[in-house]
């Protein structure tokens, strides 16, 4: 049997460049990011654009944003 097939995942802070942070399930403990859903111009610029977001709900499913609190 081969050992470190299955990576360990872990809870990953992750840092975004606009000072954002959040937490995903990542074999990282620590990420940095460009941009995320509160900074990134597709999500913050134009969300009248229902298609786009689609995509930024697809992209907080992803990354477990949608449970946010606020
Ligand atoms: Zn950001």
């Amino acid at each position: 049997m081969k050992k470190g097939i299955h990576p360990k995942y872990v809870t990953c802070k992750v840092t975004c460049a606009c000072g954002n942070t959040f937490e995903v399930e990542s074999t990282k403990s620590e990420l940095h990011v460009e941009t995320c859903s509160q900074c990134h111009p597709a999500y913050t610029g134009e969300q009248k654009n229902v298609a786009k977001r689609g995509r930024a709900e697809q992209f907080n499913r992803k990354y477990g944003l949608d449970k946010k609190e606020d």
